[in-house]
């Protein structure tokens, strides 16, 4: 008989700890979760999956625009946001539940509760006011939006929590930010047809994606009506009575109905009680783990998010599964972060796997670009100059892909297989002697044969 209620206590119902909670409970482990809002997690509820569905809806447009010319007569569109929102948030109810029944299936226990540390084996549940023991202990609390509470105004700013609930569509939105989520909901917004900036500190959007990338994209989203605006950032947010008025640090005012803040996301760690652990965290209040997800106490492991390792889904799942594996399936393991191929479901979208040029260039010295830039063929009968980017960087050395970055249609569904030739260390070679599918605009890959001289 154990000395604890559970073996296994998760606390957060997200991708990272949904998944611990199912695997380690496979292994015999008797698990409880904690989740505070919904389980699912971001991903499911305020993420990905409502988020890509917003995009589906955006990109409608350019579909419309297109379909006369191949032979399509449709009228005038009338687009309806409460509609949308209200399909979207039933899909999201139904995966509520499936994530529920996935628990309730393989035998978890669940807290619909917040959870706090009390000591290093226990923990506090609030809704039930209550004390909880366990022998395990798993943080997978996530992020949060963050927002510069020092910026006068920010009371008015939503982020994209809020963005995802609306009442109405905005006729002018400012989304500040140049990373992931900005471009993803400026897009968003622009595609359903609000008058939208996007608003970034820096020279160009998409800071650490390589830089042929970020001028295509910000060209690309330009030619579909998105205004970027770089090197300001706000100075301060007022309510008129015309909606919203942003400073900039030039002095111009934007106006707005709705200003997004996508500024990043921080570790969830506050009032978690980790100092009654005695668990460290980083400077940026990231718990520390090591390569198997275990923090400095022997007992308790974190992962996704809150470790700020690297923020993505499928990399909360591998997390929570390889802690689910070490600890209650005898098999050691440690995620292999490498090579992680990853889309931006920004119009146009992005898909990428491996180094950008500036950073294979420092890693490996010389190297050859191979790019092409085209016009994809639907645009030939729809109209329209879009135009798409493929671009490889190949160590010149061993032939080695060392990178691959699609811009246009589709980018993200060929990442991922892109990520497969990539991890099994494909040569340029190998990609030349791939037959090509035809007609594609990923024939392009094993097509390129020019090296690209600058
Ligand atoms: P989360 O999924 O955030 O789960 C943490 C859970 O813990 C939350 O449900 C929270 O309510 C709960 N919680 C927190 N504190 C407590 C507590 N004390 N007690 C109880 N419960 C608590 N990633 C992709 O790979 N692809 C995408 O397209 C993508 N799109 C995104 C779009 C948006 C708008 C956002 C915000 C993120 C997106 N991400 C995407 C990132 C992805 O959502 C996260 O990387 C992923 O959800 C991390 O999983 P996690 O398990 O670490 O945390
Ligand atoms: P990101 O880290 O991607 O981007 C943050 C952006 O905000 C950057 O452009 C950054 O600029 C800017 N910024 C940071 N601080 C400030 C500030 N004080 N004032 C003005 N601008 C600032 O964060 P996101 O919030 O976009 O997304 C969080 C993470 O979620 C992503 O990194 C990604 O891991 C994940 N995600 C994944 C998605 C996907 O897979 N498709 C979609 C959405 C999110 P600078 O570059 O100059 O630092």
């Amino acid at each position: 008989m154990s000395d604890y209620d559970y073996d296994l206590f998760v606390i957060g119902g997200g991708s990272g700890g949904v998944r611990a909670a199912r695997i380690a409970a496979g292994y015999g482990a008797k698990v409880a979760v904690a989740e505070e809002y919904r389980m699912g997690g971001t991903c499911v509820i305020r993420g990905c999956v409502p988020k890509k569905l917003l995009v589906y809806a955006s990109k409608f447009t350019g579909d419309f625009k297109q379909a006369p010319g191949f032979g399509w007569n449709i009228g005038e569109p009338r687009f309806d946001w409460k509609q949308l929102i209200a399909n979207k948030d039933a899909e999201i109810d139904r995966l509520n539940g499936v994530y529920i029944s996935l628990l309730e299936g393989s035998g978890v226990d669940m807290f619909h509760s917040r959870a706090e540390l009390r000591d290093a084996h226990s923990v506090h549940i609030p809704a039930e006011d209550r004390h909880v023991t366990a022998k395990y202990i798993l943080i997978a609390t996530g992020g949060r939006p963050f927002v510069d509470e020092s910026l006068p105004g920010v009371e008015h700013v939503i982020t994209s929590n809020e963005a995802l609930h609306l009442d109405d569509l905005p006729r002018r939105v400012v989304v500040a930010g140049g990373g992931y989520i900005a471009v993803e909901f400026a897009g968003i917004f622009n595609g359903l047809g609000a008058e939208t900036t996007l608003l970034y500190r820096g020279e160009q959007i998409l800071r650490g994606f390589d830089d042929d990338v970020r001028d295509h994209v910000a060209t690309e989203a330009g030619k579909k009506g998105l205004n970027v605006i770089v090197g300001q950032i706000f100075t301060k947010i007022e309510k008129t009575a015309d909606g919203l008025e942003g400073t900039l640090t030039s002095g111009e005012v934007l106006k707005a109905d709705q200003i997004m803040f996508a500024i990043g996301r921080s570790p969830y760690t506050e009032g978690l009680g980790l100092n009654h652990a005695g668990i460290e965290t980083d400077g940026k209040g990231a718990i520390r783990v090591d390569s198997f997800s275990k923090t400095n106490v022997d007992h308790i492991y974190a992962v996704g998010d809150v470790t700020n390792r690297v923020n993505l889904t499928p990399v909360a799942i591998r997390e929570g599964h390889a802690f689910a594996d070490t600890v209650f399936g005898g098999k050691p393991t440690a995620v292999d972060h490498g090579l992680i191929p990853t889309a931006v479901f920004a119009q146009p979208e992005i898909g990428t796997v491996g180094m950008t040029e500036a950073e294979a260039r420092a890693a490996h010295g010389e190297v050859d670009i191979y790019k092409s830039t085209f016009r994809p063929m639907k645009a030939t009968l729809g109209g329209g100059d879009e135009k798409m980017l493929m671009k490889l960087i190949v160590d010149r050395k061993t032939d080695r892909v060392l990178g691959c970055h699609i811009v246009g249609p589709d980018a993200g569904e060929m990442a991922q297989l892109l990520g497969i030739s990539l991890k099994m260390g494909a040569t340029k070679a190998d990609f030349d002697a791939t037959m090509a599918v035809h007609p594609t605009a990923s024939e392009e890959l094993v097509t390129m044969r020019q090296k690209w001289m600058g």
